[in-house]
């Protein structure tokens, strides 16, 4: 990397630094996560800010100062404009922002990553109007589909014991370990399975399709009480056993605007 350089970037967040300073953490499809500047004592922070600030894909020149990257440039690409028209998408963009920027470690390379990212910020502006019940089932999805990204894929279709495809209403969840297993593994080792769950077929379904399906799809399941209050039980405990920061609230009161 030369002293100067530019990249593409989606702000994660930002906040101040010494006394007129500005901390900023990016995802860039070339470096993954990079932390970086703004100097406040400059008079250029005042036209620098208003594009750091707002959700948006920019085009960053930093400067590898002596001890932190000081950024020297910013213009905006891509405004996702639709966003800030409706609070529930916003809200949905600021946590998936946040879930990404503590989820990763600077400067580990990941493309699917940040085209993840991209995708959730497009199709949050192409759909226009979404109940509270429905983000916190999409922000499950955005954090099911992120989990897998960073390497903690659940298993959802085969016996972590035995590796057989479950059969319907016959196998259990296991947070810790992530993913089913089937009844009779968890019968024959009671003590290793003690803490797995039952959950129901369609709760299961649910799960597998949120992990699976683009996130255009996913305002198409319909969304029954006792399966999306289950959904987000097993994905709650999911992530507490296996996110490496327990998000400060859950995914669905993160929804509830
Ligand atoms: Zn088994």
């Amino acid at each position: 990397m030369s002293t100067l350089y530019s990249t593409t970037a989606i702000i994660l967040s930002r906040r101040d630094f010494r006394e007129s300073d500005r901390w900023y953490t990016a995802l860039t499809p070339e470096y993954g996560k990079i932390e970086f500047v703004a100097r406040g004592g400059h008079k250029s922070l005042a036209k620098l800010t208003p594009h750091l600030e707002m959700i948006a894909e920019v085009e960053l020149l930093l400067v590898h100062g002596r001890q932190y990257q000081i950024i020297a440039g910013v213009e905006r690409h891509h405004s996702f404009f639709g966003l800030h028209e409706h609070l529930n998408q916003l809200t949905l963009a600021h946590n998936a922002l946040h879930l990404v920027d503590v989820a990763t470690k600077p400067m580990e390379r990941d493309p699917v990553l940040y085209e993840l990212l991209q995708d959730w910020l497009e199709f949050l502006c192409a759909t226009e109007s979404i109940s509270n019940e429905r983000a916190g089932f999409l922000l499950g999805s955005f954090m099911l589909k992120l989990m897998d990204v960073c390497g903690y894929r659940p298993e959802l279709k085969l016996c972590l014991s035995c590796h057989k495809l479950i059969e319907p209403q016959n196998y259990h969840w296991h947070a810790l370990r992530g993913g089913v297993v089937c009844h009779s593994c968890s019968l024959a080792n009671q003590q290793a399975w003690f803490s797995a769950r039952s959950i129901s077929d369609d709760t299961l379904k649910l799960i597998r399709f949120a992990l699976r399906e683009p996130f255009s799809s996913q305002t198409r399941p319909h969304l029954k009480g006792e399966h999306i209050e289950s959904f987000h039980e097993v994905l709650e405990s999911f992530i507490i056993s296996h996110f490496p920061i327990i998000p400060s609230v859950s995914l669905r009161t993160a929804c509830a605007v």
